[in-house]
């Protein structure tokens, strides 16, 4: 009998940690229903990226002393470091550096521990190729200069009205004229980075 009734109360406990499990699930649906829906007109816009976006790393091949640091912090020790001792300086050579992005995490953890500081992390995240081998970026396609893909294209309008719309408009083309809004009109935030460029 005390069996019995242990086990009904074991049941009892799990049934009503299934449905505390279950509420918190449509909590979290009902919420999202509340939410206005976003549309970013990709590619034509694009939302500018947060400024610690992790975005393609750049590598500046004269900075590098070939320490392996950056092999050793990578999760999957990815970084490639071909170097090769050089007896009359005594020092390391580097010969060829590369990261295959269509393994990289996008961690930073490579470039929070180069002790030169020649690893940083860019905007771009536009690596989409119809070929994975061209992911593998050597030390000249990781040394490219980077760009900004949201500011550098006279194509595309920089967005930043992600949650910023009033309620019941969907795209920021519909904005009626004067509505007030939370955030900075794309205009206005690339007028700030010219000003800052500028100074
Ligand atoms: S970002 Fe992370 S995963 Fe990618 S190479 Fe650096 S440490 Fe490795
Ligand atoms: S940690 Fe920096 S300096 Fe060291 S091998 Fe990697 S990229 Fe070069």
């Amino acid at each position: 009998m005390l069996k019995f009734l242990k086990q009904v109360g074991d049941y009892t406990k799990e049934a009503v940690q299934a449905a505390k499990y279950i509420g918190q699930g449509l909590s979290v649906t009902f919420d999202h229903m509340h939410r206005r829906p976003v549309t970013v007109q990709y590619p034509y816009e694009k939302l500018i990226p947060s400024e610690r976006f992790r975005g393609r790393i750049h590598f500046e091949f004269d900075k590098c002393i070939s320490c392996e640091v950056c092999v050793r912090v990578c999760p999957i020790n990815l970084p490639v470091v071909d170097w090769e001792f050089n007896k009359e300086t005594k020092k390391k050579k580097l010969n060829h550096y590369s990261i295959d992005f269509g393994v990289c995490i996008f961690c930073g953890n490579c470039v929070e521990y180069c002790p030169t500081n020649c690893l940083s992390m860019t905007e771009e995240y536009e690596l989409a190729t119809y070929d994975r081998h061209e992911l593998n970026y050597d030390n000249v396609a990781l040394g490219r200069v980077p760009y900004s893909v949201v500011h550098s294209d006279p194509m595309v309008t920089p967005i930043r009205e992600f949650a910023y719309l009033p309620k019941g408009v969907l795209s920021g083309h519909d904005l009626p004229a004067g509505a007030r809004r939370a955030g900075k009109l794309p205009e206005e935030i690339l007028e700030e980075m010219e000003n800052a460029d500028a100074k």
